[in-house]
């Protein structure tokens, strides 16, 4: 059987990973030069900043058994027990996922059925796995989704920032409420070189929403504004840049793992199916592969 999927995120990897250990031989097809999705990392010359996932945590069984061989304790003051981060990198979470697998980057795609087979490109597959974000994939496949319009994801503009000397600020702070809703210290996170130190700030969904279309270059210093605004003052600052995400968090999920055409051809699927967190995409991926091999 010749499986297509559409997105090297933790949904596409864990999907792939489960048939690729069935002895199935799936070709990933990925937009980006790099795995991950939206488990992110920036690199500049001396920092690295997680711009995406902050940390992950797992409710089940299988994703904390993943997490234990996979990625590392991270435990900043305030948070609750069993908070964990890839090292030295968050995208480093999915690289053991696609160890020996066919990833094709660089790769955007759009499937097209005939009456017998998907197109992508010149390759012909008998399945297709889409984890590419809800609002693409009402798109890529109008007409056959309805489930599709209940979902609603927020966006969130991230601001990564160094400052010349280093802070006393806690690693990690969060909020529910106010233009801010995380502050982290992400050189403190295991793995990563402390010195110098790098922040990573994400705004709230709705200040976000409300920002959502200015330059990109003026995100920053509007950011950094908020940033004041939430610690007093600011040390000298040596690099600043911003990053919209413009399909960051799932507020209405599906309510279900994924969603299948008539004949089982076509799976879409995301961490949008059931949440906003990255083991809800593990579990997608994980539930899309059991619906190919167990159909
Ligand atoms: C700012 C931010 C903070 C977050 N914080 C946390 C957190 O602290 N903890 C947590 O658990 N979760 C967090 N999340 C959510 C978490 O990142 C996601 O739940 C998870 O990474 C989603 O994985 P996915 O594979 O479903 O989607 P994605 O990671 O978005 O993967 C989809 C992939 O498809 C690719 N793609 C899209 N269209 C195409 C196309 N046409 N052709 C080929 N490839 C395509 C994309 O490039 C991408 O690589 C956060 C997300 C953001 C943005």
């Amino acid at each position: 059987m010749r499986i297509a999927i559409v997105g090297a995120g933790m949904t596409g990897l864990s999907c792939a990973r489960m048939l690729a250990d069935a002895g199935l031989e799936p070709i990933v097809f990925e937009k980006s030069r790099g795995l991950g999705g939206r488990l992110a990392t920036r690199r500049t010359d001396a920092l690295r900043f997680d711009h995406g996932a902050q940390f992950v945590t797992a409710r089940g069984e299988s994703f904390r058994r993943y997490l234990e061989q996979n990625a590392q304790p991270w435990q900043p003051e305030g948070a609750p027990e069993g908070w964990f981060a890839g090292a030295p990198s968050m995208n480093d979470l999915v690289r053991p996922l696609a160890e020996g697998l066919d990833v094709w980057f660089d790769e955007l795609v759009a499937p097209v059925r005939d009456r017998v087979q998907w197109h992508i490109g010149e390759g012909l597959f008998d399945r297709v796995v889409s984890t590419v974000p809800v609002t693409q994939a009402r798109n890529m496949f109008s007409g056959m989704m309805d489930p599709l319009t209940e979902v609603e994801i927020a966006p969130c503009w991230t601001l990564m920032a160094a400052f010349v000397e280093p802070t006393d600020w806690p690693d990690m702070w969060r909020a529910r409420e106010g233009d801010l809703a995380w502050i982290g210290r992400n050189s403190a996170k295991p793995g990563r070189v402390e010195t110098p130190e790098s922040w990573v700030v994400h705004a709230s969904p709705e200040w976000s929403r409300d920002h959502l279309e200015i330059e990109k270059e003026a995100a920053p210093e509007l950011m950094l504004n908020l940033l004041r605004e939430a610690r007093g003052s600011l040390p000298d600052i040596v690099y600043a840049s911003a990053h919209r995400w413009r399909y960051a968090m799932t507020t209405t999920a599906l309510g279900r793992s994924h969603v299948a055409s008539e004949d089982g051809s076509l799976l879409i699927g995301g961490d949008w199916c059931l949440g906003a967190r990255v083991e809800d995409a593990w579990e997608s991926g994980r539930a899309m592969a059991a619906a190919i091999l167990n159909p």
